[in-house]
């Protein structure tokens, strides 16, 4: 989709969005195209959602270190 390269099934990176299917043919192609998404989030509404999605990967790395203490 940002490259127009096609890819095999199966292959590739895609995101289902906004009901749309997002879909990359690499990593990187998708990192550009969510670079730009980003660039134009903006207001209250974005701020929001970005915090949930930054507590979120928070919260999941803080139970991952909490197993980790637990095995030692
Ligand atoms: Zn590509």
């Amino acid at each position: 989709m940002v490259c127009g390269r096609k890819f095999p099934l199966g292959q590739g990176v895609i995101i289902n969005m906004c009901g749309f299917t997002l879909k990359f043919h690499n990593k990187s192609c998708a990192m550009k195209f969510f670079r730009v998404f980003a660039s134009r989030l903006t207001g209250d509404e974005a701020k929001k959602v970005t915090k949930e999605v930054i507590d979120e990967f928070l919260s999941r790395l803080n139970e991952q270190r909490k197993l980790k203490s637990k095995k030692l």
